[in-house]
């Protein structure tokens, strides 16, 4: 990492509250203290603490995918520690790891979606505008 990235990050760390900390806690990553979301997985459109416009961020796809891909490993490694360790018929292993896969996805979507936004505020991630284009004209 280069000096001058360092210090931007630094300087996008507002009162000790790194953003992705901040993000993975649901709070806004500008002031730490603001809650991200106004329902499950409905972004405030500012935040409540600091008035920081959050209208803005989009995530996209990209928290479900990380969700997908990191409870889905941790559900089928339980599922095949169960089944080498205890065989349980198979309908056992249905009514316990499929909901627990659910649930562990629903928990871990709204921290992700928190993080991967914090980590948009600090590498200033944005749309490109018409604007953007025509600068290099
Ligand atoms: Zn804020």
């Amino acid at each position: 990492m280069s000096r001058s990235a360092a210090a931007l990050r630094a300087d996008r760390s507002v009162a000790g509250v790194h953003p992705i900390l901040a993000g993975l806690a649901c709070r806004c990553p500008s002031c730490g203290k603001g809650a991200l979301f106004r329902s499950y997985l409905k972004l405030n459109t500012r935040c409540p603490a600091c008035d920081f416009d959050l209208a803005k961020a989009d995530a996209g796809d990209g928290p479900a995918v990380f969700v997908i891909l990191i409870c889905g490993a941790v559900a089928c490694f339980g599922l095949l520690f169960t089944e080498m360790t205890y065989h349980p018929p198979v309908w056992v292993e249905l009514v316990i790891w499929f909901p627990a896969a659910a649930l562990l996805c629903l928990a871990a979507l709204p921290p992700f979606k928190g993080a991967l936004l914090a980590a948009q505020f600090l590498n200033k991630a944005s749309e490109v505008r018409p604007e953007d284009l025509r600068h290099g004209e």
